[in-house]
Parts: structure tokens; sequence; C-alpha cells
């Protein structure tokens, strides 16, 4: 064991870490439900669905069978002239549950590659509609699209990479963070600064950019729909096309199939990835109304995109098996189950010194800290106590698989407010 961590220390790359002075990564050996085993055997709940991916916890008999099933046919063939049976069922199941009026379905590698593949979408309309100076996004700040390089062009400027790409990365626009909260009555005032931006900006806008009603990655806030739908009328209103990107929102976390359901409206280019396929294997899809596709189309157009491992028959057959699952059974009450647990169980964080916000939606629990935490410690009390959190700068957060029981739940959140009662002391 101690040779894996040595070897690991020496020559692996985590997320986000020096490779001289990496954070502490902790040996698995095995997960099962909701928990995590130790290679020394001790056992984790999981609070973190492996960001935002393992809904249905791990090890998980159904999707096991579809992928074996799949892989005793074919693992991988290319997609450039080819099609297969998965691919097709897992686009008809899609379209079977995303705002109708999406109709065309691009499959690709990951979720940054998705948000890289609604871009160039939107880019291609506008070129092929005779607009090509429509060529800039507008974003909201507080936001994270992935770490590929468009993507993070529009992510946070502030807690993004912008600083480290200083003049690569795209110019694009940030109006102000949707500052209504969800839970709070809306200000129509909160639209002002966005309004203004996309007023000034039309002839030079292909698109906005957004997480509906969950910004993630970006700050774990939740915004009012009422703002998301003022956005897709102003898109409307001034030719701009509307990517919504559903990554970490879509199948179910945040108490609707799709976050956009909140707001009742619909995005004219969708990004889908993270929970598609339970957490079993990478795969994303970017998805796309009838005006997008023929417009991209239109005197002969095609898209110009196309991953080697587009439609990977695995990740498309574990998705099946996900997206089955899902809606077999009641996935809106364990839904509310896990807000009412996270609810009740992060309420006394609310009274911790370092704590500056207590919020919740859905399967999502988010305790705001005044301070960054400090990683290491943090994760070390939670470990040490069966737990698995992992946190970033001043955010700790819970988005456990569905599958979590209510003994589960209350043992993470009460271990939570613990460690966060040392970390904040
Ligand atoms: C994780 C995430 C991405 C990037 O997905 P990857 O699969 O990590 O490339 C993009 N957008 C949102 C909202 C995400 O949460």
């Amino acid at each position: 064991m101690n040779d894996l961590l040595e070897f690991d220390r020496a020559h692996l790359w985590h997320p986000y870490t020096s490779a001289l002075k990496p954070l502490r990564a902790y040996p698995i050996a095995g997960a099962a439900g909701v928990r995590l085993r130790l290679a020394d055997g001790r056992e984790l709940i999981d609070g973190m669905s492996s960001w935002w991916c393992a809904i249905h916890g791990y090890n998980q008999p159904a999707l096991n069978a579809a992928l074996e099933k799949q892989l005793g046919n074919m693992a991988h063939v290319m997609f450039g002239g080819i099609t297969h049976e998965p691919a097709v069922t897992l686009a008809k199941r899609l379209l079977d549950i995303v705002p109708r009026s999406l109709r065309h379905i691009f499959f690709c590698d990951s979720g940054s590659v998705s948000v890289e593949v609604a871009i160039k979408m939107a880019l291609q309309y506008w070129q092929a509609a005779g607009r090509p100076r429509k060529k800039r996004l507008l974003t909201v700040r507080g936001g994270y699209h992935g770490d590929t390089f468009a993507a993070m062009s529009v992510c946070d400027p502030v807690t993004g990479m912008h600083h480290l790409f200083r003049g690569v990365l795209p110019k694009q626009l940030f109006a102000e963070r949707p500052s209504c909260r969800f839970d709070a009555p809306f200000d129509p005032a909160c639209l002002d600064d966005f309004r203004r931006l996309i007023v000034k900006h039309e002839g030079e806008v292909a698109a906005v950019i957004l997480e509906p009603v969950v910004q993630g990655a970006g700050g774990m806030w939740f915004y009012h729909p009422a703002y998301l739908s003022g956005v897709r009328e102003l898109c409307d209103c001034h030719q701009v096309l509307l990517i919504l990107d559903e990554i970490a929102t879509g199948f179910g976390r945040t108490g609707k199939l799709f976050a956009c359901e909140w707001a009742g409206i619909s995005p004219d280019i969708l990004c889908l990835g993270k929970a598609l396929t339970g957490g079993y294997l990478t795969l994303a899809a970017t998805l796309a109304t009838s005006k997008v596709a023929e417009g991209i189309s239109s005197a002969g157009g095609v898209f110009m995109h196309g991953p080697t491992f587009m439609a990977n028959p695995l990740a498309c057959a574990a998705a099946n098996a996900n997206i089955d699952l899902l809606l077999c059974e009641d996935w809106p009450v364990k839904i509310r189950r896990i807000e009412e647990g996270l609810k009740a169980g992060l309420e006394p964080a609310r009274s911790l010194a370092g704590v500056a916000d207590v919020r919740g939606l859905g399967a999502i629990g988010v305790v705001e800290m005044k301070e960054a935490v400090d990683v290491e410690p943090f994760q070390a009390f939670c470990v040490d106590h069966g737990v698995w959190i992992r946190p970033f700068g001043r955010l700790v957060y819970l988005m456990p698989p569905y599958i979590i029981g209510g003994d589960d739940l209350g043992r993470l959140c009460e271990v939570m407010v613990a460690a966060l009662q040392q970390a904040g002391a």
C-alpha cells in the first residue's frame, strides 16, 4: 500500500494540484452502494457522488449488468459512417425527457467538450446566417463550465483561471452574478446588468451560456428561476441563442429532472454530462433545436466536430441503464427526502462562528464559510469519522447518491458540522 501511495505522490497528477507538493490522496480499494472502502478496510459514507455523477451509488447491479452485456458485444466502434443501437436508444431516451424543442443530439466525451461543442454550434449558426460578427458569449459571474479553453473563457473571471491564461482566452461578456436567491422573493432589478449588456452588445453576441438555477463549482449558488425566464425573454428579443449547461444539474439533482423546468423554459442548446452514465463512464451530450441544427446545415453546411470516442457504445449502454433506473423509481420522493434531511442536518451549522450562509436545494446542501477551509485537516477529520466530503475554497457541500438512507445522511451532516466547528475554531 505504501508503494502505491509513494508512486502516486511521485508520478500522478491529481485535479488542481502541485506535482511537488500534492494534497494527500486516499487509496480507495472498492465501492458499493453509498460507501467507499479504503485500502485499510475502513468504509466512508459518500457525500459527493464522485462530483455529481454516481446518483445510484457504486457497484450498482443493473448498471454492472448493462455494461457486461454491452462488453460481450462490442466496447467501441467509430461513429463516422457507423451507428449502433446503444447510441440510438440513448438518443430516444434523452429526447423523451428533455424540453420538447430539442431535437438533435451530439454525443461527446466529457462535460467540457460538450460546452466547446455548444459554443461551436452557436458560432456556426450565426456564420451560416450571414452574421459572422456575432461570435462573443455573454454569461454571468460565478459560473463554471469546464476546463478547456472556450469553456474556461466563460467561467467566473475571478475564481476561474483567467489570470493564468490572460491573452489566450477569448474575451467574453460578464453580467453580475444573479443576486436573487432561489428562496427569496424575486427582484426584477437583479436582471438590469444582464439586460444592459445584451442590449449594448446584441450585434456581437452569439449566445448566452448559463447554469440554470444552480451555479455549481463557481460558487454553489442557487438563484431565482424568474431570473432564468427573464434571460430567455431577453435572448429572444435580441436574437441571441441560449445555451444551458445542465452538466451538474441534470437528472434530478435539483428536484426537477432538468433545472430549466424550474423556470418552465427551454434552451436553444443544452449540455448534459456527469450523471448521464450514473458515474460509470465519461460521456456527455450537446442537444440542439431544429432551428439551430437546420441553420448550421443550411446551404450544405456541416457541423465541424467529431471526437474519436464519440457515442462510445459502453458509455451509451451505461447511460441507458442509468436513465431506466432513474425513471423506474420515484426519484422526486428520494430527492425531497434528501432535501429535508440536508436542511435539518445542516441547520446547526448556521450558529457556528465561521459560517456565512447555509443553503439547500434538492439533493444539494451547502455551507458557505467566511474563510477558505484548510482541505487536508478537514478531510482527515471526516475520514477519521467515516465520511467522504471534499470542500473547495469557502464552500463545503453535500450531494450524496440518491439512494442514501436517512441514517447515513444524518451521519454525513453530523460529521460535516463537527468538522466545520473544528475548521472555524
Ligand atoms: C463539471 C462541469 C463541467 C465540466 O465537465 P467535465 O466532464 O469535468 O469536463 C461543465 N459544466 C458544469 C456545470 C459542470 O459542473
